[in-house]
């Protein structure tokens, strides 16, 4: 017992509800902004966008939601995911803690984005809509659209960041097996791409105008195609959630409690989609586990960026949120870990930030890369560069444990395999890998761009 290293779960055990932690939050979120009145949005503006059925889920304070039998049927091809000690990386570390680490890279995909694929596509298909549009920067998220779309039989077109469509042609083919078009923007499908490419052909594009072109897609389809967003909003968050409410099973299996829970964030999914069931226990039960979310010091978003509305695109055409933000018109340097370059983060995690309930942090790219290549060679995996940021963190929590003599329980979400990076680690194992500083400058002239949001 003691050598155990898998905690598994059977199918039976997939959560049958969600976990919302709207009810739950210590602190009033504020409503969403219409981006052209500054007026909190209705739901007639959203449905646009989105399906009923995700509205509702966006803004319902039910602290648990049914998942439908459809979604958990698709879940059962890959939940529940594993739970591991990594006591190999421990040895390695040579450490007292105990490491554990929940790995969503079993999906279809290889990563934790299938979790909100499927349950959005099914949404969607349930209210007759025949399309959806979407973008993606390194195909992490069009892929998982690509593969749920096609369960759901909804065509799907992506907006894919023209500089990844060209250096990550893997991705692209992954979406064309599953039957989306792929489209490298800025296009000249959309009045925004038009625009853009007027002013500069050779523009290499980026996840905010790769947004807007998707977005302006389904506003002007007459209501036959719908938006899909793969992180950042509520709904995301709550289908993301059936990673930490398996965890706490498996940690009950393995006999501990974390005393404290990693993720990598970007938008803030997979952190949240792991941290959220825990944090419950802070919140209700009196538990006092610490949650670190970690961000590439290229996109500081939370340890650098500025607590207040923002819109979510480039194009300042999706709702404004109130959140941690760099600006919308932030161009991050080219990181590897393209899933962490987004310029806002979740609403809900950035409340909780500011309320002290969460720790936010920010590491550079080498050093990630170099805790990623350790764990490989410890636990067989190759981690994405996003979620290597969470390795790094992870290692870091053991070290200082070691320094402290601690045994402390550190549990993070491996949130997806790198196998479709694999030039970004061959860069770094020849030393080619660049560290990007903190972008000071950029985010000084972005910061500026803020809209002026009386709150
Ligand atoms: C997209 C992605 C992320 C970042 O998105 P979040 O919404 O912050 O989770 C992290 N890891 C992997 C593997 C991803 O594909």
């Amino acid at each position: 017992m003691s050598e155990r290293i898998q905690f598994l779960l059977s199918e039976n055990d997939i959560p049958k509800q969600w976990y919302n932690i709207l009810p739950d939050l210590p602190v009033q979120l504020p409503p969403p902004l219409h981006p052209v009145t500054l007026e909190p949005v209705t739901p007639d503006f959203l449905s646009v966008l989105f399906p009923m059925a995700l509205i509702q889920q966006e803004v319902s304070t039910d602290r648990y939601i049914d998942i439908p039998e459809p979604v958990r049927d698709i879940y059962r091809l890959w939940r529940p995911t594993p739970l591991l000690r990594a006591r190999r990386l421990e040895k390695a570390l040579d450490t007292p803690a105990h490491i554990y680490y929940k790995y969503e890279g079993v999906s279809p995909t290889g990563s934790h984005k299938p979790n909100t694929a499927v349950a959005q596509a099914f949404y969607n298909k349930a209210e007759g809509v025949q399309a959806l549009t979407t973008e993606t920067g390194a195909g992490q998220w069009g892929s998982a659209l690509a593969f749920a779309a096609n369960v759901f039989d909804l065509d799907l077109e992506v907006y894919m960041v023209k500089v990844s469509y060209q250096q990550k042609p893997y991705r692209r083919v992954l979406m064309e097996i599953y039957g989306a078009q792929v489209y490298p923007s800025p296009t000249d499908r959309t009045e925004y791409g038009r625009k853009i490419l007027a002013e500069d052909p050779d523009n290499p594009g980026s996840l905010g105008i790769a947004i807007s072109e998707a977005v302006e897609a389904a506003a002007t389809s007459n209501g036959a195609k719908k938006y899909s967003l793969g992180s950042v909003l509520n709904h995301v968050l709550l289908h993301q959630s059936v990673i930490g409410l398996e965890a706490i099973k498996q940690m009950d299996l393995a006999g501990e409690y974390p005393d404290v829970v990693i993720g990598c964030v970007g938008g803030g999914s997979n952190f949240a989609g792991l941290a959220f069931p825990f944090l419950y226990y802070n919140l209700r039960e009196g538990k006092s586990t610490r949650f670190v979310a970690v961000e590439p010091q290229a996109a500081p978003t939370l340890t650098r960026g500025v607590y207040t509305f923002d819109y979510g695109d480039t194009a300042r055409m999706a709702p404004l949120m109130k959140m941690h933000t760099l600006g919308h018109a932030f161009m991050p340097p080219p990181i590897h870990a393209g899933g962490l370059r987004y310029h806002g983060m979740a609403p809900t995690v950035s409340a909780l930030v500011e309320a002290g309930y969460i720790e936010p942090r920010a590491v550079p790219q080498r050093a990630t890369f170099e805790a990623a290549v350790l764990f490989a060679r410890a636990e067989g995996i190759v981690p994405a560069p996003e979620s290597a940021h969470a390795v790094r963190a992870a290692i870091d929590e053991a070290l200082d444990a070691k320094a402290k003599g601690e045994e402390r329980v550190i549990l993070f979400n491996l949130s997806g395999h790198g196998h479709f990076d694999l030039s970004a680690y061959d860069q770094y194992l020849k030393g080619e890998l660049q560290d990007y500083a903190y972008p000071e400058d950029e985010i000084r002239r972005a910061i500026e761009e803020l809209p002026k949001v009386q709150v």
